[in-house]
């Protein structure tokens, strides 16, 4: 006999406003038994502000697989549980995914409610008309890493998203400027749904200027769109030229200023692709 499970909900919270909560999330966090909480302290006052009597249980990085074999045991048991993070949705650069996981191989039902998301919600106003775009979430910590992280996407013709907290906020931008190029679109998307929301568009290569125009400019939190990659029929050939320059002897300034006026690829970025090369 296959064993009756309640289901485990997937329930976005609002991202800075609590008019954001759906009618369906608050539905759904007023009737189950259980509420599944990254920080219970944090989604205590958002229950009771929904009238919900729910019971908080913790589930967090730090405890999630064992977090995930107590909701199991909450939903054999017939219990319903709501999983919730934070703030936006479960599983997007939060906890979430391997008690999804368990949960749905144990033969669980996980039923996933829409709602707030800051990559989703920054994209809406963002304006970028790349088809694709590419969550990334939040880049490594280290300098190194990060660059390295970055190279791996300077070439996708996607829109790329990333979080970030404030205190890193100059540090990545000076990157994202330097490996991706300055040429490119910043959207910066900063406390979405909050009261200071700000949404500002600019070339890369100003943004770090800007973001030190202002202290307020780099406070809260931050979602960073850059535009994709913008290949070129001329890449190929830009990449032939250069590379003959360089190998020819020149300065990486004289080549990468030569390869543009010879086949009209921008100089800026020919200049970080020679340095690339020199290396
Ligand atoms: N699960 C969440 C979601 O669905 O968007 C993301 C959680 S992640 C731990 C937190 C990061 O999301 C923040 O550091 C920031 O980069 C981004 N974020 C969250 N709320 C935001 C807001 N109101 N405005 C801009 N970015 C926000």
């Amino acid at each position: 006999m296959t064993k009756e499970f309640a289901p485990l909900y997937v329930v976005p919270t609002p991202l800075g406003n609590l008019k954001d909560i759906s009618e369906r999330c608050r539905e759904v966090l007023t009737q189950v038994a259980w509420v599944a909480a990254e920080d219970t302290r944090h989604s205590g006052p958002l229950l009771k502000h929904l009238g919900s009597r729910a019971r908080l249980l913790a589930a967090h990085e730090h405890n999630e697989v064992e977090a995930a074999g107590q909701i199991l045991a909450k939903l054999e048991a017939g219990e319903a549980v709501a999983l919730v993070s934070d703030a936006g949705t479960p599983a997007i650069s939060d906890p979430g995914a391997r008690i999804v996981a368990r949960v749905r191989e144990a033969g669980a039902k996980v039923i996933p409610l829409p709602g707030p998301c800051a990559a989703t919600t920054a994209l809406s106003a963002a304006g970028l008309d790349d088809a694709h775009w590419l969550f990334y979430g939040f880049l490594p910590v280290k300098a190194g890493q990060r660059q390295k992280a970055l190279e791996a996407l300077r070439e996708l013709p996607y829109t790329l998203v990333f979080y970030e907290a404030p205190h890193r906020v100059l540090e990545t931008v000076t990157d994202l400027a330097q490996v991706l190029g300055g040429e490119r679109t910043l959207v910066i998307g900063r406390e979405l749904t909050k009261l200071f929301e700000s949404i500002h568009s600019l070339p890369l290569g100003e943004a770090l200027e800007w973001l030190q125009g202002d202290p307020n400019r780099q406070k809260g939190e931050f979602v960073l769109l850059v535009s994709g990659c913008q290949a070129t029929g001329n890449d190929a050939e830009a990449e032939r030229v250069l590379s003959l320059l360089l190998d020819e002897g020149l300065p990486v300034k004289q080549a990468a200023k030569l390869a543009s006026a010879i086949t009209g690829a921008a100089k800026n970025a020919l200049y970080d692709r020679a340095l690339e090369l020199k290396r």
